[in-house]
């Protein structure tokens, strides 16, 4: 398992890029078509809103406030609108990306990234009124038809349905963009989960579990009633190793010494850094078999060479082993086994310990 979070599908700033770069096209198309109908006004206007979305989908990236685009884009799709509904009059439908206009309000509002457009809920809702209040006068201040020489019924109504169609890809493609950043927020927040958990039950030097982890691990021993073992390991004069070579050559012995404990004991649930330079192993074996396995860890770690500037030295490690018999919790095994630990460390150091 790795504990990086993963890249997002997609980030805030692609999905307003996309959005830039539909407006273009869409603006593209209506400066072409007002140009050939000879719609002066409209025509210039679009002539500017090509420029504005070209612009921004190469300046996003490098503006410091992308709100103030995000703004724009509001107030050119909104204007735009009461432009086309005053000039062209309501029946060839431009007042549908009015209504397009909410839904992107709110999406431009929403962000999970910092400093990436988002702005507050409120503001989402009063621009939204805005689109609404502006959009709404303009329909009831004009025609059905305001330009009689070119629009007859079938040019109204391939626009009508040209527009129609534009808004409805468009609000298909923003929903399919909410949608995937929702998705996306919550497979980072389930990740950052994980990592939570991880962190709080792992010991960031050593990577092994942590003591307050083990709670579970031993829950879950004393319930399915399993024969098991515990060995509790302590390295031998490790304050000298300290005082000697120093903190950081002490954490890099606590580092080697836990891989050894690790390279031995299979699973995850079964080694644990105890306390400063201690260590627990749990296994479900007899105790015979574990002070087998832990006597090939001791003579492991004894072999281990470290070394500081030119100084080469060796640490060693002592062992106190305990088997679980009938109805003990684990924290009597645990007991157990540090009462052999401490019998090893008074008879000479460097042993297991297990009867
Ligand atoms: P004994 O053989 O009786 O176990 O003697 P000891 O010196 O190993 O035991 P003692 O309890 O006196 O010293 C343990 C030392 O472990 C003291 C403490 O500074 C050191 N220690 C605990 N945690 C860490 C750590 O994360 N990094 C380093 N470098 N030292 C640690
Ligand atoms: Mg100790
Ligand atoms: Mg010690």
């Amino acid at each position: 398992m790795t504990h990086r979070l993963k890249n997002k599908w997609i980030t805030d700033m692609m999905s307003y890029r996309l959005m830039f770069a539909f407006c273009f096209v869409v603006h593209l198309l209506l400066m072409v078509a007002c140009t050939y109908f000879d719609i002066v006004l409209l025509a210039l206007f679009n002539v500017g809103s090509v420029v504005f979305y070209i612009t921004g989908f190469f300046c996003l990236n490098k503006s410091k406030d992308v709100r103030i685009w995000l703004f724009s884009m509001f107030a050119e799709l909104v204007v735009h609108v009461v432009m086309c509904n005053l000039i062209l009059g309501w029946g060839y439908g431009f007042s549908m990306y009015g209504i397009l206009v909410v839904p992107i309000t709110f999406y431009n509002s929403y962000s999970d990234e910092e400093g990436t457009g988002g702005y507050p809920l409120w503001s989402a809702v009063l621009l939204a009124l805005i689109d609404c209040v502006m959009v709404m006068s303009s329909l009831l201040n004009t025609g059905m038809d305001n330009r009689r020489i070119v629009s007859a019924y079938p040019v109204i109504k391939y626009i009508f349905v040209a527009n129609c169609t534009i808004s409805m890809i468009a609000i298909v493609m923003y929903t399919l963009l909410f949608y995937m950043r929702v998705r996306n927020s919550r497979e980072v927040m389930r990740e950052q989960r994980e990592e939570l958990i991880y962190v709080a039950n792992h010991d960031k030097l050593t990577k092994l579990r942590n003591r307050t982890s083990s709670a579970e691990i031993f829950h879950k021993m004393e319930e399915s009633r399993e024969q098991y073992c515990i060995a509790i390991g302590d390295i031998d004069d490790f304050k000298m190793v300290n005082d000697t070579y120093g903190h950081n050559v002490g954490d890099e012995v606590l580092m080697q010494v836990a891989r050894v404990i690790k390279q031995n004991v299979p699973g995850e649930g079964n080694t644990f850094r105890w306390g400063g330079e201690e260590f627990l192993v749990l296994l479900p074996v007899p105790k015979e078999e574990m002070a087998r396995q832990i006597e090939q860890i001791r003579a492991q770690i004894e072999k281990l060479e470290f070394a500081s500037g030119l100084t080469k030295f060796g640490v060693t490690m002592t062992f106190g082993v305990a088997e679980c018999h009938a109805l003990m919790s684990c924290q009597q095994v645990v007991s157990s086994a540090d009462r052999r630990l401490y019998v090893g460390k008074r008879s000479g150091k460097n042993q297991v310990v297990y009867q």
